[in-house]
């Protein structure tokens, strides 16, 4: 079957189409079986109806001849007259006349001459014999048919070509005394009766093919002539039942009815009409009816099929258009749409769920096509790094065959041969490069590898293409068949002259920083993470206190004497990645204190993790920084504090008032017109007279107190842990004595005082020191030589 009928809607239409034929086909069985049996029955009614108007036709019509030839008897005509007369002779010739089937009437006298007839026909002749003549003697009398034996010759054949035949009509003629005068007979020609049976059926029988047979007592035809001698009906058709049934001749089925002729006198001729129709002939209605059928049904089942292939075609166009679209994704349409208009339900799920997976496919088709291509070009970028890989590695390559010629190489390895490609592949064997010495040696590790034993690195000499030698270290390996045959060697050449000249230097430059380190006066100390000593110069030694030997012996984690110091946690810290710089005071062996400075770092010494530890004696350094940080605090003309030295100091009153909640006072004092002083003694008296102002003070504080200059002429006096009251006091104590004193070269000066007492609530250390001063700036207005205590907060 084409693949075409293979579509739901062409399958559909098939198969409503045949069911529909089925169902035609049965119900036109039915029908023309229902309708066969309709007309059947009909067609039986009517021949049965035409066979009673036949046989009552003909019943009729021979009771009419008889009763006429009975009527003829019984007249005076012939009862009273001489049969011979003219008279008799006459009525016999009107007799004949008026019925054209009548073909011989005439008289007999009681011995069967016949005395008259009309026309004279067979006067004189006897009859005696005729059995019309023999029972008319006795009765009236209707014979059967028969040929024409005496008249045969006087009258003229039917043109029909049938033969002369009559049927005979007789009866007695009586005296008036009731006695036998002679017989009266009839010969009505036998065609008589096909006008009978003609005018009882009439047209309609013809166009029926209905024809009707007449049969005697014997069951043999009489009617028509053409059936004579032809056909034999079946015995049954003598039963004196009126029979409407089927019966098979010359081929066909018939349908016949047969009724008998009942003459109802005393000569029962016993006739019996036959009327009968060819089934077919008969049935033809229905076959035409079958016909109509058939086309009808055809018809339908066309239009239905019609019908159905439009309605499935609603249903399996959608999905014939879902399947397009489907083809155009194989097609390479990357946008198929679904969308498509259709009513049904299941089929507008069916595309949305096609759309969404098509969509979905087609994203993850991208997907996988944007990844198959980066992967392409990761897959290009790994094979150029492997090709640079192979070609420009620190190492070099190359591939032998079994006969040890160079079938491969990479450029680091031509480079190191100094030779071109084309030179060596294919057409130089490995061993061409080997330094003569060690040739044999290189050969015994190639039966080695074709032994397929493996050989582990060894070195080598090679001579380059300018006769210089390379020693090179060689790792190889042999590939087999699966026959074991040896297919390539594989070998892997590093040049490790460098290396060695490396290692020569590196052993030099080893023993130079060995008589650095031993020779520095700088400790030295390298220890392990574990704390194994593995480097301990005598510097080192000598400044712990210490032999050289003993540091070496001494695990760093165990030495007690360290473990209380900064040295040891630092050195812990450092070990963790956070080296420093400390002083630290150490005895040396000398015994004396001196201060070094550590530095400790961690070091990475292959995956080891190291521990060193550089001391210096700093002590010399130290002394001069302590000297350096006194000499950065005093005034170097008065020798007391200077300004920086109070600043430092303030801050850690303010500190310690802050934490401990004691206040001190800030006492800020200024010579009252040093200017003049100066002016009028000179600068040189003038520091003079400050420095006495500085002893002065110095001289009456006590030792918890702390005076600086903080300036030009003026000084500070920190009071800790001093109430205000008191430092009044003491201030005003002290303003007296500076008033009293004698100044060198200068009399007598006088100072003004500031007071405040620090609060814990100041912002900072210099609050205080304000409001100090702008309470000197009022002693000052206030006409000097005065102390004023000025706001705290
Ligand atoms: P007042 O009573 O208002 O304080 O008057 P004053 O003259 O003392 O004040 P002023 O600030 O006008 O003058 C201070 C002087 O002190 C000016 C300056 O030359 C002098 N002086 C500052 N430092 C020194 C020093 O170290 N040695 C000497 N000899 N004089 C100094
Ligand atoms: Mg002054
Ligand atoms: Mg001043």
């Amino acid at each position: 079957m084409p693949r075409r009928l293979h579509t739901f809607r062409i399958r559909l239409t098939l198969i409503i189409g045949g069911l529909s034929i089925l169902t035609s086909i049965l119900l036109v069985t039915l029908l023309s079986n229902f309708a066969k049996q309709q007309v059947v029955r009909d067609s039986g009614h009517t021949l049965e109806g035409m066979a009673n108007s036949v046989s009552y036709a003909i019943t009729e019509n021979l009771r009419e001849r008889a009763r006429e030839v009975f009527l003829l008897s019984k007249s005076n005509l012939l009862r009273e007259n001489e049969l011979t007369s003219p008279n008799v002779k006459e009525r016999l010739g009107i007799i004949k006349s008026t019925y054209r089937f009548y073909e011989w009437v005439g008289v007999t006298d009681i011995n069967g001459n016949v005395l008259s007839a009309a026309n004279g026909l067979l006067e004189g002749k006897s009859v005696a014999e005729r059995p019309w003549f023999k029972a008319a003697k006795t009765h009236p009398y209707i014979g059967d048919v028969h040929k024409a034996v005496l008249l045969a010759k006087l009258l003229n054949k039917p043109n029909t070509g049938e033969p002369l035949r009559f049927i005979d009509f007789a009866a007695p003629i009586n005296h008036p005394n009731g006695s036998l005068k002679g017989v009266i007979g009839v010969h009505a020609d036998w065609s008589w009766i096909g006008s009978i049976i003609q005018g009882a059926i009439g047209a309609e029988a013809k166009a029926k093919d209905i024809s009707i047979l007449i049969t005697n007592a014997d069951g043999e035809i009489l009617y028509p002539f053409a059936a004579i001698g032809k056909e034999t009906l079946p015995a049954w058709v003598k039963s004196p039942n009126r029979i409407k049934t089927t019966y098979q001749a010359d081929n066909q089925t018939y349908l016949l009815s047969q009724i008998p002729i009942n003459t109802l006198n005393a000569s029962n001729l016993s006739w019996r009409v036959i009327v009968r129709q060819p089934l077919a002939k008969a049935t033809e209605s229905i076959t035409q009816l079958n016909q109509l059928l058939i086309i009808a049904g055809i018809l339908s089942t066309l239009i239905f099929m019609a019908v159905i292939y439009h309605f499935v075609s609603r249903i399996s166009r959608p999905l014939e258009k879902l399947a397009e679209a489907a083809l155009e994704i194989g097609s390479g349409n990357e946008t198929p749409r679904f969308d498509m208009l259709t009513k049904t339900l299941e089929v507008a799920h069916l595309a949305s769920a096609l759309q969404n997976m098509s969509d979905s496919l087609l994203t993850k088709q991208h997907e996988l096509e944007a990844s198959y291509h980066s992967l392409e070009i990761k897959v290009a970028e790994r094979t150029k790094e492997l090709a640079d890989l192979y070609h420009l590695a620190p190492v070099g390559y190359h591939t032998l065959d079994s006969k040890g010629l160079i079938t491969k190489i990479n450029d680091r390895e031509l480079k190191l041969l100094g030779y071109e490609r084309h030179e060596v592949e294919g057409v130089k064997p490995f061993s061409a490069f080997i330094h003569p010495a060690k040739l044999a040696e290189f050969t015994d590790k190639l039966a080695v590898l074709e032994a397929k034993l493996a050989v582990a690195p060894f070195d080598t000499q090679l001579v380059d293409h300018h006769g210089i030698v390379h020693t090179v270290q060689i790792s190889a390996n042999a590939v087999f068949d699966e026959n074991d045959e040896l297919l390539e060697i594989h070998s892997a050449v590093m040049d490790v002259s460098e290396i060695k000249s490396l290692e020569k230097e590196l052993r030099n430059q080893e023993a130079l920083s060995q008589a650095i380190v031993h020779t520095t006066g700088v400790g030295v100390l390298l220890y392990q993470e574990n704390g194994t000593c593995i480097l301990a110069n005598e510097a080192a030694a000598m400044m712990v206190g210490a032999t050289r030997e003993g540091l070496l012996t001494q695990n760093f984690h165990q030495i007690k004497s360290w473990k209380e110091t900064e040295l040891y946690t630092r050195s812990l810290k450092a070990l963790e990645g956070e080296p420093s710089q400390f002083t630290l005071s150490v005895q040396t062996t000398f015994g004396k204190q001196v201060d070094a400075l550590a530095s400790v770092m961690s070091l990475h010494h292959h995956s080891d993790t190291l521990l060193l530890v550089v001391l210096k004696d700093v002590s010399e350094l130290m002394k001069a920084n302590r000297e350096l940080t006194l000499l950065a605090r005093r005034d170097a003309l008065t020798g007391i504090p200077n300004r920086l030295a109070l600043n430092e100091r303030v801050r850690e009153e303010f500190l310690r008032m802050k934490r401990t909640g004691i206040r001190y006072c800030v006492l800020l004092s200024d010579v009252d017109f040093f200017k003049k002083i100066n002016d009028t003694y000179g600068h040189e008296t003038g520091d003079e007279v400050l420095r006495r102002i500085g002893q002065l003070l110095k001289q009456s504080v006590r030792e918890s107190d702390f005076v600086a200059r903080y300036g030009g002429e003026e000084f500070v006096i920190l009071l800790p842990d001093t109430a205000t009251n008191e430092a009044y006091l003491f201030a005003e104590k002290l303003r007296l004595a500076i008033a009293k004193a004698e100044m060198p070269g200068a009399g007598k000066v006088t100072m003004s005082f500031g007071l405040v007492t620090a609060d814990l609530s100041n912002e900072n250390e210099y609050f205080a020191l304000g409001r100090a001063d702008e309470a000197l700036y009022e002693a000052k207005a206030g006409g000097r030589n005065k102390v004023v205590i000025g706001q705290s907060t």
